[in-house]
């Protein structure tokens, strides 16, 4: 399973200073790996502060940036990740997020999100790209409390990622899991799930002809598995840039 990097974040309740309860974010700083991130690597801030930027009609990022660091209850902590504000907005406890190559090997091409609701269904959301930050959460706010219901399991953010959450860590993380990883959610994969038929046959059918428009144009189609990589994308397939989380 390649991750590719991302962040995630838990909400809890602390005292403040005062012995106030107050609702906190720990979310991941920048500059630490998610391989080997320690509770120091987290930064604490206000939630409903950080929540309240979303609703903000537009917030460059310096003045972004100084709003997280006023929510901080930790002057020593990392700066959080540029994604914060989008974690304080998903209302689940636990939320995690990466850039998975799977994932990515669906979306960054000119079907994605048709190719995305063959493989997943409704059972997430579907963003298109925006660029990490105010504008992302921002989007991310709207569409999604619009559109989730019952059994959203995520989020999948054209050309950058998935988004899995839950009210324990565990179910986030199977969720995540469940999704980013080759064999019940990708059909070039060598099992896959039996109650997925109708889509893992849509799935190969949108490739093929996806391949197909690629020989035509001239293009490198990428092979018929959710790890390879694409060795040289046609402009139209090319990634947009990406932040770090
Ligand atoms: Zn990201």
């Amino acid at each position: 399973m390649l991750a590719g990097g991302g962040n995630s974040s838990v909400k809890t309740v602390e005292r403040d200073v005062f012995g106030d309860p107050v609702d906190v974010l720990h979310v991941k700083g920048s500059g630490w790996d998610m391989a080997t991130i320690e509770r120091a690597g987290f930064a604490p801030l206000r939630l409903d502060p950080v929540a309240r930027l979303a609703e903000l009609p537009e917030l460059g990022d310096a003045r972004m940036a100084r709003g997280l660091a006023a929510a901080s209850l930790d002057p020593a902590a990392p700066a959080p990740s540029v994604e914060s504000i989008l974690h304080a907005v998903l209302p689940s406890r636990f939320v995690l997020h990466t850039h998975a190559d799977a994932v990515l090997a669906l979306t960054d091409t000119p079907g994605g999100a048709a190719l995305v609701e063959e493989v997943y269904g409704d059972e997430v959301v579907v963003i298109p790209y925006v660029m990490p930050g105010f504008a992302l959460a921002r989007r991310c706010a709207e569409q999604f409390l619009a559109e989730r219901h019952e059994h959203t399991a995520g989020m999948v953010l054209l050309n950058h990622g998935l988004f899995t959450f839950a009210g324990d860590a565990r179910t986030g993380r199977s969720r995540h899991a469940a999704r980013k990883t080759e064999p019940d959610h990708c059909p070039g994969g060598r099992t896959r799930s039996r109650d997925r038929p109708r889509r893992v046959r849509g799935w190969h059918a949108a490739r093929g002809a996806e391949a197909q428009r690629a020989g035509a144009r001239g293009g490198v189609a990428r092979r018929n598995c959710c790890f390879a990589a694409s060795a040289s994308p046609s402009p139209s397939t090319a990634r947009p840039r990406r932040r770090s989380g």
